[in-house]
């Protein structure tokens, strides 16, 4: 099932199938599960109708909105999980995943604007595969740790890499406004029995600069959850990006400018597009 996040006009955001409903009840009482939680924008009257039928306007006529457009929880990253992208960073590979988080704000629907902010003047890129959860759980064993997801979607993990090296951490450079595009679909867990099996692309203006396939992870995504599971809760609607391979800006210096465009694909998911604008000159 392939799930989208849509607004028609000016009614409410709701949630719609770009294919029939399979899969049954179980498959539907997570979605279900996964909305009480996580997707409260969503309302209770779309996922109702969506068991029963398409999505019922063309997608020209709708706006999509990221799949889970304000997440109750920041969103979860996995840092420096590609061998080769640590490496083009300078780092070796890390012994235990590294998570940091970006707040829910900074999530952008898929066509949404990233701005290039002044304070920054090197604006990067990096596609991820992201994981959402659909089945809350703490000390998660990695054995059980996929049964927990809902489905996957992408992200683009915008970086200010001058803020990341000027602040340390890495929250400050990652967490910017529009700073988290995501989409376009959320493709239920189902359709992806192996997460490590996917190309995952990035190009700029038609450029490829990102190439690699998701077996390469440094840890598996049942290992990101079962590890950030340790002692914590994690809840239905969580967010989870896996991190990104390499091909990042930093490394060969092409950051992005005002008017890029950048397509992060994943494959069986499919193309997340954003380009990037100058800030609005009232600095809303
Ligand atoms: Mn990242």
């Amino acid at each position: 099932m392939r799930l989208v996040t849509y607004r028609r006009g000016r009614a409410a955001a709701r949630v719609g199938a770009l294919a029939d409903i399979q899969g049954g009840t179980d498959a539907w009482n997570d979605a279900r599960q996964a909305l009480d939680h996580g997707l409260a924008l969503l309302g209770r009257e779309g996922l109702d109708r969506l068991a029963e039928r398409r999505l019922a306007s063309p997608l020209a006529r709708v706006r999509l909105e990221a799949p889970i457009p304000r997440p109750a929880r920041n969103v979860f990253c996995l840092g420096r999980n590609y061998k080769e992208h640590a490496a083009e960073r300078g780092a070796e590979a890390p012994p235990h995943p590294v998570y940091f988080t970006k707040v829910p704000e900074s999530v952008l629907p898929p066509a949404g604007k990233v701005v290039h902010h002044s304070v920054t003047k090197e604006l990067d890129y990096e596609v991820e595969l992201t994981a959402v959860i659909g089945v809350a759980g703490r000390d998660i064993r990695r054995e059980q740790a996929l049964a927990h997801v809902f489905g996957y979607t992408i992200i683009n993990d915008v970086t200010a890499r001058d803020l990341q090296k000027r602040h340390g951490q890495w929250f400050k450079g990652k967490t910017l406004d529009t700073f988290c595009p995501m989409g376009p679909v959320l493709v239920t867990a189902d359709e992806i029995p192996d997460p490590q099996a996917l190309a995952i692309t990035l190009r700029v203006n038609g450029e490829t600069r990102q190439s690699s396939h998701t077996s390469k992870m440094i840890f598996p995504v049942d290992e990101c959850i079962s590890v950030l599971s340790e002692g914590f809760t994690i809840l239905p609607g969580d967010v989870i990006a896996t991190g990104t391979p390499e091909g990042v800006g930093a490394a060969t210096g092409k950051f992005l400018k005002v008017g890029d465009k950048i397509e992060a694909e994943v494959e069986k998911i499919g193309v997340l597009a954003n380009r990037v604008v100058a800030p609005p000159a009232d600095g809303a």
